[in-house]
């Protein structure tokens, strides 16, 4: 492929935009000036590769399929069998699952699917075969009364959102909270790691029917195996989210006793994460499970989007070959740098450190909430965000704590001497930031006080950091 080629791509495509809407236009290219300049830092995100990004821009957006791949609900959908036949198989013999599904819209939808495909399986009741027999607006609200009461309050245990959990895993701003009699396990509070034992005894007493593991923001590996031995142990059904490793399962970092997919009854994802594909979800899971996650979309999804599919299928493809091992093991090198950088300088980091792609730091070392830590490191051209620490003190809103990622950067081509820099632009940001004052006189967890210079003292060696690894080199806007 000419080297110009994504250049003429986006180019073009952003001509075509403007002359219908050219705010639009604009955006989409000041979001890739603003992605271009920022040191990104934030867990979650990555830059999908040109050829994904271009693979959701097309007429494939514009055909309903509701269905799966050769039983739809509309005519004419064989391209949109072929794309979604192609992610679904990416997808499997990349993680090495028996089925996968690559309808859910997001990581959130990919967990509603996996939900309601454990709750079919596992609970008698008429009311929910009547309505997955049924398309949704179908049902009358009788039919939703009697599948409140017929489906109860099942029971989930998760980990909880202090530790690193997400709100999918039965709380309450989430309609997993509604679904869910929901009891959480958490860390040891000396180690911040979690306690085998606990939950098992919490297993015990509560029996649940959805064991959950899985995180957003908890810095360490966890052992499947042992997670599904305490499932068995009390006939829970075992799922896993692994939205924010998904990458370093593809990778084959996460291999044995910590690769979810061997160890799980149902194992969920997000695909734009450390996966490095589109916005979108996808679940994985055994023969058993099969038909019933494939009732996702209209049970519980709207329409499939047959062009993120096909990005999916790009990215999934992506991630089978072997330099995508490569960045995966760079990706937990370049958090391990971090994270020991950061003690070098005196950081407090949650569990002392990480073996997956994330790292917590516990800004209360600083004296600063995470809300404060968060704008501070903003203002000096550091994108991360605020996230809870185990038992935080500020609660949910303000933190304790700051989560750092590396995918991002690690895709740019940043390696450890860049991310011992990187530790030490945050020290140097949070040691000289200090919580302000409110109106009334008393410390207040959101105001702050930096120095302005100092501020764009570390913006200027945070882009010169990343001048050695241009974003989308190949792109050129003009
Ligand atoms: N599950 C976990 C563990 C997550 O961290 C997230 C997103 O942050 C989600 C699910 C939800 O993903 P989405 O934002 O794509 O719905």
């Amino acid at each position: 492929m000419p080297r110009n080629a994504e250049s003429t791509a986006f180019r073009s495509a952003l001509e075509v935009i403007r002359g219908v809407e050219p705010r639009v236009a604009d955006a989409i290219g000041a979001e890739l000036a603003d992605q271009r300049e920022s040191l990104k830092l934030i867990a979650s995100e990555n830059y999908a590769s040109p050829a994904t990004l271009l693979a959701m821009g097309n007429w494939l957006s514009d055909k309903y399929a509701e269905g799966t791949v050769g039983r739809r609900f509309y005519a004419g959908c064989q391209n949109v069998d072929t794309v979604e036949a192609l992610a679904a198989e990416h997808a499997r013999e990349l993680f090495g699952a028996a089925h996968a599904y690559v309808q859910p819209h997001s990581g959130i939808d990919a967990n509603l699917v996996a939900f309601w495909a454990i709750l079919a399986d596992r609970v008698e009741s008429p009311a929910l075969k009547k309505a997955q027999a049924r398309h949704v607006n179908d049902l009358t609200e009788a039919d939703w009364f009697a599948l409140r009461r017929e489906l109860g309050d099942q029971r989930m245990l998760g980990m909880s959102l202090d530790a690193g959990g997400h709100l999918t895993h039965g709380f309450r701003p989430n309609i997993s909270g509604k679904m869910f009699d929901q009891r959480s396990y958490g860390t040891d509070p000396d180690t911040g790691l979690v306690d085998y034992d606990r939950v098992a005894e919490a297993a015990r007493e509560f029996r649940p029917l959805v064991l959950v593991a899985g995180y957003s923001a908890y810095p360490r590996k966890i052992n499947f195996r042992i997670m599904r031995e305490i499932a068995d142990s009390v006939g829970a059904t075992f799922m896993v989210d692994m939205a924010h490793f998904a990458g370093l399962v593809a990778g084959k970092v996460f291999t044995g006793d910590f690769d979810p997919v061997p160890h799980a009854h149902i194992v969920t994802s997000t695909t734009h994460k450390s996966l490095r594909g589109p916005r979108g979800g996808l679940v994985l899971c055994g023969p058993e499970l099969a038909d019933q996650v494939d009732r996702g979309c209209p049970m519980v999804l709207g329409g499939p989007l047959p062009h993120v599919m096909a990005a999916k299928a790009v990215a999934l493809a992506e991630a089978r070959r072997p330099d995508f091992a490569d960045y995966a093991r760079q990706i937990v090198d370049n958090a391990q740098a971090l994270a020991e950088g950061l003690l070098r300088c005196g950081a407090k980091l949650v569990t002392g450190g990480t073996d997956n792609h994330l790292v917590l730091i516990d800004v209360t070392g600083y004296g600063l909430t995470g809300r404060q830590a968060e704008q501070a490191l903003l203002d000096s051209g550091i994108v991360t965000n605020r996230n809870a620490v185990p038992q935080d003190p500020n609660g949910a809103w303000y933190t304790s704590g700051i989560r750092i990622g590396t995918p991002a950067l690690t895709t740019r081509g940043l390696g450890t001497a860049e991310m011992d820099t990187t530790a030490e632009l945050i020290h140097a940001v949070l040691s000289q930031t200090s919580a302000g004052v409110g109106p009334d006189g008393t410390a207040s967890k959101a105001k702050y006080v930096l120095d302005p210079a100092l501020a764009d003292k570390i913006s200027r060696q945070a882009s010169e950091l990343l001048t050695g690894f241009p974003l989308y080199p190949a792109v050129e806007l003009g």
